[in-house]
């Protein structure tokens, strides 16, 4: 990984400077090579999507790839396959007042590039099939809030959202980009230099560029926490309820950019397979259940869904 961009304070105003060192852009990055398109397989999802009339949409980390963010678990580009990172525990945020400004002084560095990301066609096809009236209910288990900055509205985020913040005390919710405000107020002169982007905005830095960054709390003192899921964690009840019973008005699920490691959203698969739902994947590379789909593809995400008719 050769990209980099570097943060720092002038003349109290924060600037990022991106030095892309390679010669990709950011689609080349993040998404996994797949074969070229076969129009064959692109009659079958044209059919599949013409027969639907509740079409239940499930999305992954594998749409988001093309809009610059990597995913978790793709060979050689994902997030496991590329660093020793792993995703911040929920217990550990909870327990430890030192995870927690590492977390934020990383999520604070991340934040301007991650919150100016823009959906790509994949996110874009979407909105546009809810908007025909094909698409019956869309789920997405990412935090970018990519399907809302296309438009899409019948959308359940099932992990919840990095552009919220929420008190761990009191329950206040505020925008992330008040918070980002916060910190350059009580890190005026702090700096950091970070390497690579993960799929919740954290980037790495230096445990001692850590230590010197301030964090806010809550009005109220109570300690502050995106508004996600993070792992360890479980989606309420009532969220997953809510999905279930979607999945269950459906009459067909297709899943997009998304491996189903995650019990989360696989659980939703159970669900329709259940109701004996047909089910389509689109991924790059094998996924938990592609023994269950009666179609799958290895394609781009954006490359493929814009080519489908919803009507
Ligand atoms: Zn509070």
């Amino acid at each position: 990984m050769n990209c980099r961009w570097t943060l720092r304070a002038a003349k109290g105003r924060w600037m990022v400077n991106i030095s892309q060192q390679c010669s990709h852009g950011s689609i080349g990055l993040f998404v996994p090579p797949s074969p070229p398109l076969d129009p064959e397989k692109i009659r079958e999802l044209q059919r599949f999507i013409t027969l639907s009339k509740r079409l239940l949409v499930m999305t992954g980390a594998g749409i988001s790839t093309e809009s610059g963010i990597p995913d978790y678990r793709s060979e050689k580009v994902g997030l496991y396959a590329r660093t020793d990172r792993k995703p911040i525990q929920h217990g550990d945020f909870l327990r430890s007042a030192p995870v927690r400004q590492r977390y934020w002084a990383r999520n604070f560095v991340g934040w301007p590039r991650f919150s100016s990301l823009q959906p790509n066609p994949a996110h874009w096809a979407l909105s546009n099939w809810e908007r025909l009236g094909k698409l019956y209910w869309l789920v997405t288990q990412n935090v970018d809030a990519l399907h809302t900055k296309a438009g899409s509205q019948r959308l359940t985020e099932l992990h919840g959202c990095m552009h919220r913040v929420l008190c761990l005390n009191c329950g206040e919710q505020i925008p992330r980009g008040v918070l980002q405000e916060r910190f350059e107020a009580l890190n005026p002169t702090w700096s950091a230099e970070a390497h690579g982007l993960a799929p919740d905005g954290d980037v790495f830095l230096t445990e001692e560029q850590v230590r010197s960054f301030r964090v806010p709390s809550c009005r109220c003192g109570g300690p502050l926490k995106p508004d996600v899921v993070f792992f360890g964690d479980t989606v309420n009840p009532d969220k997953v309820d809510f999905v279930h019973r979607r999945v269950k008005e459906a009459d067909s699920l297709l899943v997009v950019g998304s491996s189903l490691q995650v019990y989360s959203g696989y659980r939703f698969i159970l669900t329709a397979r259940e109701k004996k739902l047909p089910i389509a994947i689109l991924n790059i590379g094998p996924t938990r259940s592609d023994d269950l789909a009666c179609l799958k593809l290895d394609s781009r995400c954006g490359e493929l869904l814009p080519l489908i008719d919803p009507c």
